[in-house]
């Protein structure tokens, strides 16, 4: 066989996917074992069931050939409401692509906008999938730090170094894995780089409606920046939807028209009854979102009061988005040593903060997705478990 594309194989060529940790989990509960999943980013919740009913009126009424590949007129007006609403700069129905998942929105973008060989820039901590996504788009991928000290803000400094000669910023607020909501001081820093060194900016902004402690701030409304960004949207997070992988691009239209391209011969668009449900989700299911959006403020202030205190690991209450992230460095060597310890142990999966970047290291994030009683005791696992290993 000759061999696959020297691309393709460098997409996990230094490190594995970051997933491995739940792998290893969902083959202990094949060979029967309990386990507490907290790794994936997955509501518990069902998608509302209205939702569905709106999937399966659209299928039997015959939305069932191919759909428009930008998306229906329809669910782009929606996008794009929503889109000027949450970043504050206005948006029409041609500056907004459908795709499957924001996940296919990163990659879309970042094809539309950068050429095999070029520099984009992320931050450290990064969402699990960025190092990958980069490189399946042909494009060297450097970092800049965001802290824990710093409460994960990015390192403007170090930042504005990293994207010299780069063509893309990539960031994410509020974040995955940190739950930073990047702060006005920080996101004008941000834009002030992006036009110093004329890029674009990828904003994934996929957990826009959970920022708890100081409001999103999308950094496409700061002044010269919505001609060069193109946010990144979903409806897997707001609507408990990730089955669904309905996501999108808004942005400058050029840019959209070039994403609508690379969709075009990538998936040929989303199949037209996923599209009018997601019509219906943003349009007629607001107390739905709010309802599904208000658990995980709830649960993380109850992750800070079941934690308060804790020996061996810390917790830095997020600002925003659905996970906390531990700093187990008193009871552990690393967050992977923590995370499969846990797992052995407890029955507890976590995922280690190594999967998503160096900038992770020491540290185990733990997603907020079960009910709040079980929720509860699983924490409580964790910080006796933490504890017996700091006394050791
Ligand atoms: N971006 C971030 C920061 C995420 O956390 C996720 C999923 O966890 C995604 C993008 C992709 O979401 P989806 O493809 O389900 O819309």
């Amino acid at each position: 066989m000759p061999d696959p594309s020297r691309r393709s194989r460098a997409i996990y060529a230094d490190e594995g996917d970051g997933w491995e940790l739940l792998d290893r989990a969902r083959a202990m509960i094949r060979a029967g074992r309990q386990v507490i999943n907290l790794t994936l980013g997955e509501h518990e919740d069902p998608t509302p069931p209205r939702i569905v009913e709106a999937l399966v009126a659209a299928a039997r009424a015959g939305d069932t050939r191919y759909a428009p590949v930008q998306g229906t007129p329809a669910l782009r007006a929606a996008v794009a409401a929503r889109t000027a609403a949450r970043t504050g700069a206005p948006c029409g129905p041609d500056q907004v692509a459908v795709t499957a998942g924001g996940q296919a929105a990163l990659l879309y973008a970042l094809l539309a906008v950068a050429d095999a060989g070029e520099t984009c820039v992320i931050l450290d901590p990064h969402y699990a999938t960025y190092p990958g996504t980069l490189r399946a788009a042909g494009l060297a991928v450097r970092t800049a730090p965001a802290r824990p000290e710093a409460g994960f803000q990015p390192d403007l400094a170090a930042l504005d170094a990293a994207c010299r000669g780069a063509r893309a910023l990539l960031i994410n607020t509020p974040n995955n894995p940190t739950g930073a909501v990047y702060d006005r001081a920080h996101l004008e820093g941000v834009a002030e780089i992006c036009r110093r060194h004329d890029l674009w900016l990828i904003s994934d902004e996929v957990y826009d409606g959970m920022a708890w402690t100081r409001p999103h701030l999308s950094p496409r409304g700061l002044p010269g920046m919505a001609e060069r960004t193109l946010v990144i949207g979903s409806l897997s997070k707001s609507h408990a939807m990730t089955g669904w992988r309905l996501g999108w691009a808004a942005g400058p239209v050029a840019a959209v028209e070039v994403i609508r391209d690379v969709a075009l011969n990538a998936a040929y668009g989303l199949p037209g009854f996923i599209q009018a449900a997601g019509l219906f989700a943003l349009t007629e299911a607001g107390a739905e979102e709010a309802a599904l959006t208000a658990a995980f403020r709830r649960r993380r202030d109850l992750a800070a009061e079941a934690l308060a205190g804790a020996r061996g690991l810390r917790l830095s209450p997020p600002d925003g988005g659905m996970y906390v992230m531990l700093d187990v460095r008193g009871a552990a060597s690393g967050g992977g040593a923590f995370a499969e310890a846990l797992l052995e142990a407890e029955g507890i999966a976590v995922m280690p903060g190594e999967s998503f970047g160096a900038g992770a290291a020491g540290h185990v994030r733990v997603a907020l997705t079960v009910p709040e009683a079980a929720l509860v005791q699983a924490l409580g696992r964790i910080r006796d478990f933490a504890a017996r290993r700091a006394a050791a």
